[in-house]
């Protein structure tokens, strides 16, 4: 009997063997159950042996196969080459693969009525009121029909004998409606239309290709990688698509966007959908059905049967790194996606990583241009507010010349939005008695007040208490008081200074989950929101476009802490922020208040010189060997005790290989020390660009034998270091 090897979704390093029973067919790909221990389990097929006479291993049999099309040969090769990537068990991503394993099997149908006929016999009030609601509602369940028409079932179930109604069996997942790219798109401009056909013709020909399309915040990216994604829509009736966005840009807008021009919505693939919509996406991706996916991160990991291209939107977004479990960058991944399917990939952003554009200059990338908003609309003008020449008044967080700026744009019926990255009402609570600082339990991370809630929370282990009466070290009464602001408090001081707008917080307190945020969404860009006060959900994707000033509170709070891309991530959050105003007519004006004019951040925004900013940039990481220029990767160990968590780290450090070129540094108590009960060490490795730091990893970890109280995780090319 021939044999297959199987991988399991499961943490495993390796394929096991089973024989395959007489009359299945199986190909590499193909998805099984077979028996791991008392229970069937699902895998997938890496290869088939054939019959091999004489060996008399005991093997156990493949219990069954699923009928769907088996996993397609570039993704295979993609998941094996992401677990060698990441240093992650092949099993391991085999789940991410296939998350929502509904899917292998057929929608379950249910049962639902309609019109059939007309009745035969007597119709009473109730049996009339059902068949009335029957014409209004098309098919619809026996429970639904019942409710609308305020009635028990049974009444349902009779108008069936009488001829009435017919019971129809239907699909609860239904496919997604096709897209059709011949629809009418924008009339591009004369810089849209040249990127738009450098893109078809590339797609035209076919193969991989890698583009980034680098264009300021509001020129049209959307409307040019919508023509990349008609063109392979018309050209290939099998090929997939892909558009990977930030997860909190995935509102309606956009979707509303892709309905406009295909004139049906794309399949989605995010945290927020519910098991049902989660099987229906991938049922209809893994059976090559969906042609479009809008996705977040983790869609990268979806078995398409044939992906051809990928978009990645707002490329630079610190959001596409995944950093619990298996640590990806999405963006990076795409990249050897796209390469593997022989496909094209368009990175888009208005602020590129300086990743990217290292990339794009040394011609691994196509880099296509847009350096204007459509039509009348400007770049905001931006200027900086030295906060150490104007200050704000005490006890205030707006410097006189933002406080009048939003009277006048309150004046002329125009709409600010005010940015902090700084959720709740201050980051910080103190005792005035006697200075205590309110800590997280057993860690050093301060307590957030909330106001709202009268809460006092700590965000990043998700620990929270009601704002104690007295303080917990010296029991002084009235005591407690909040330092420095956070986004409720500077819509209090915008309540006193404008009594009469309308103001809204934006935060992920306000906006939960994705009616919450539609709201807000909506009634900004309605204008029914005169004054907006947002963290970083603002500063993504939203077109408001009667706002024309942007004010940013902090703009230094992001340059601290020892992040080697802090200088990075903030001059591209800003630009994004400062993006949002002036996007339609009207000119728009931002303001960055800042105690740091001259840091180059603050320097290259004011000057709107993005590419004088990646030129310093890339000079610091060129000298210091940092990405891109050298490679970086991260091990961090967790333990219940401190002594536990060292001891562990000196014996991970004896055990690293030695290798040329490569930098060891720690191990050194990560910056949050204690999480969750947890104690935290770290290590840094760095290494020349010509250097394999996975096999590297890999070959280093592979040998550990660790206590199982210790976790031990990988990070390649890490983006925090906390
Ligand atoms: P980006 O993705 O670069 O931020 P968008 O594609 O979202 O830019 O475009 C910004 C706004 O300008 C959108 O409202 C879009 O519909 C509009 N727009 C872009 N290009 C055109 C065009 N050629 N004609 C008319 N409107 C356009």
């Amino acid at each position: 009997m021939p044999i297959a090897r199987i991988l399991f979704t499961m943490p495993l390093p390796e394929p096991f063997d089973y024989t395959v029973p007489e009359g299945m067919d199986l190909v590499p790909g193909a998805y099984v159950a077979a028996p791991v221990g008392p229970y069937d389990r699902l895998g997938m097929v890496v290869e088939v042996l054939p019959d091999q006479p004489g060996t008399n291993r005991k093997l156990k049999a493949v219990t069954a196969v699923y009928d769907v099309p088996p996993m397609a040969a570039p993704m295979r090769e993609f998941l094996t080459w992401a677990s060698r990537y990441t240093v992650s068990h092949p099993g391991t991503i085999l789940s991410m693969a296939l998350r929502a394993r509904e899917a292998l099997v057929p929608s379950p149908v249910e049962l639902r009525y309609q019109l059939a006929g007309p009745p035969e016999g007597r119709l009473t009030p109730a049996r009339a009121k059902v068949l009335e609601q029957a014409a209004a509602l098309g098919s619809v369940s026996s429970s639904e029909l019942a409710a609308a028409a305020g009635v028990s079932s049974s009444v349902v179930k009779g108008l069936v004998g009488m001829g009435a109604l017919e019971e129809i069996e239907e699909q609860v997942d239904l496919p997604f409606p096709a897209p059709n790219p011949d629809l009418p798109g924008a009339v591009l401009t004369g810089e849209q239309a040249f990127a738009a056909e450098e893109l078809r013709e590339g797609l035209r020909k076919g193969g991989f290709s890698a583009y980034l399309l680098d264009g300021v915040t509001g020129s049209g990216k959307t409307e040019v990688y919508f023509e990349a994604i008609a063109e392979v829509l018309r050209s290939d009736p099998e090929a997939q698509i892909l558009v990977l966005l930030p997860e909190i840009a995935l509102t309606q807008a956009i979707l509303t966007r892709f309905e406009q021009r295909f004139g049906a919505a794309p399949a989605p693939w995010h945290s927020g959908l519910n098991p049902k919509e989660r099987r229906r996406t991938m049922r209809e991706v893994l059976h090559g059905r969906a042609r479009i996916v809008i996705g977040a991160r983790s869609a990268l990991f979806l078995p398409f049967r044939r992906l051809k291209l990928i978009i990645v939107d707002e490329e630079h977004d610190g959001s596409y790194k995944q950093e619990d479990g298996v640590t990806y960058h999405a963006r990076d991944l795409a990249v050897m996606r796209a390469k593997l399917e022989e496909g094209a990939v368009v990175l888009a952003s208005a602020t590129p990583a300086l990743e990217t554009v290292v990339n794009a200059e040394a011609g691994r990338y196509i880099r296509l241009r847009l350096a204007a908003r459509p039509g009348t609309a400007r770049l905001p003008e931006i200027e900086l507010i030295d906060l150490r020449k104007a200050p704000p008044e005490k006890g205030k967080w707006l410097s006189p010349l933002l406080a009048l700026s939003l009277a006048e744009t309150l004046a002329a019926g125009e709409q600010s939005l005010l940015f902090l990255n700084r959720r709740g009402y201050a980051p910080l609570v103190i005792c005035k008695a006697c200075g205590e600082k309110l800590k997280s339990p057993g860690t050093e991370n301060w307590l957030t007040e909330h106001r709202y809630s009268g809460r006092l929370v700590c965000h990043l282990t998700g620990y929270s208490i009601p704002k104690p009466a007295t303080c917990p070290k010296c029991g002084a009464a009235d005591s407690l008081m909040g330092v420095g602001p956070g986004v409720e408090r500077v819509a209090e001081e915008v309540r006193v200074l404008l009594p009469n707008a309308r103001i809204e917080i934006f935060s992920s307190d306000t906006a939960q989950g994705g009616e919450a945020t539609r709201g807000i969404v909506d009634r900004m860009a309605a204008s029914e929101i005169d004054v907006l006060i947002g963290t970083q959900i603002v500063a993504k994707g939203h077109n408001f476009p009667n706002l024309t000033l942007v004010g940013v509170v902090d703009a230094d709070s992001g340059l601290k802490g020892g992040d080697l891309r802090a200088g990075e991530r903030t001059y591209q959050l800003l630009s994004q922020v400062a993006g949002r105003a002036g996007r339609a007519e009207r000119p728009g004006k931002a303001y960055v208040q800042t105690y740091t004019p001259d840091n180059p951040a603050m320097l290259a925004l004011a000057a709107n010189d993005r590419d004088g900013y990646l030129a310093i940039e890339r000079e610091v990481r060129s000298e210091l060997g940092l990405p891109p220029f050298g490679r970086l990767a991260a091990i961090v160990l967790s333990a219940p005790s401190a002594e536990l968590v060292d001891k562990a780290a000196l014996e991970i450090a004896a055990a690293a290989p030695n290798s040329e070129g490569i930098e060891l540094f720690g191990p050194a108590p990560a910056p949050i020390t204690v999480l969750r009960g947890r104690h935290r060490r770290r290590f840094l490795v760095k290494s020349p660009r010509s250097v394999d730091l996975s096999a590297y990893m890999t070959a280093w970890v592979g040998r550990l034998k660790l206590p199982s109280q210790v976790r031990l995780a990988v990070d390649i090319d890490p983006y925090s270091f906390l």
